[in-house]
């Protein structure tokens, strides 16, 4: 691979960095690819982009991190339709036994699905804090 124009400035930096006592790692740069500089400070470093990069721990800490965020995601979506059936529930008059039922029946199903991925959502934390005990 022939270096592009920059790159030969990112190699000269990265090199003045180690001089000054950065380590090179194995970790790569998710923006550029660039190999990643372990700075004294302990902070990651990309020489390329000029910016300090998170490096999530494991690949498991990153799936469990994923989870978080998705299992909140319909978390938030199940509370929103749940409050939408309120709302519907609230215009259904008493008269109306088979909205009321379909209502019932779909917020039933909504709360119990909200208290499974609640209680998942624990499960995950559990699990995670068990490891940082260890
Ligand atoms: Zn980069």
């Amino acid at each position: 691979m022939l270096p592009v124009r920059g790159d030969d400035l990112v190699v000269k930096k990265m090199a003045q960095l180690i001089r000054a006592g950065a380590k090179l790692t194995s970790y790569t740069c998710p923006a550029c690819g660039t190999p990643l500089l372990q700075l004294k400070t302990g902070e990651y470093y990309c020489a390329k982009c000029d910016k300090p990069v998170i490096i999530v721990r494991s690949e498991e800490e990153e799936i469990q991190v994923t989870m978080r965020f998705g299992l909140s995601e319909v978390r938030d979506t199940i509370f929103q339709k749940i409050m939408m059936i309120n709302n519907e529930l609230k215009k259904t008059t008493v008269e109306n036994v088979e909205g009321l039922q379909e209502l019932t029946r779909s917020l039933l199903l909504l709360l119990e699905a909200f208290e499974r991925i609640n209680k998942l959502m624990s499960e995950l934390q559990t699990q995670e804090e068990a490891k940082k005990r260890k």
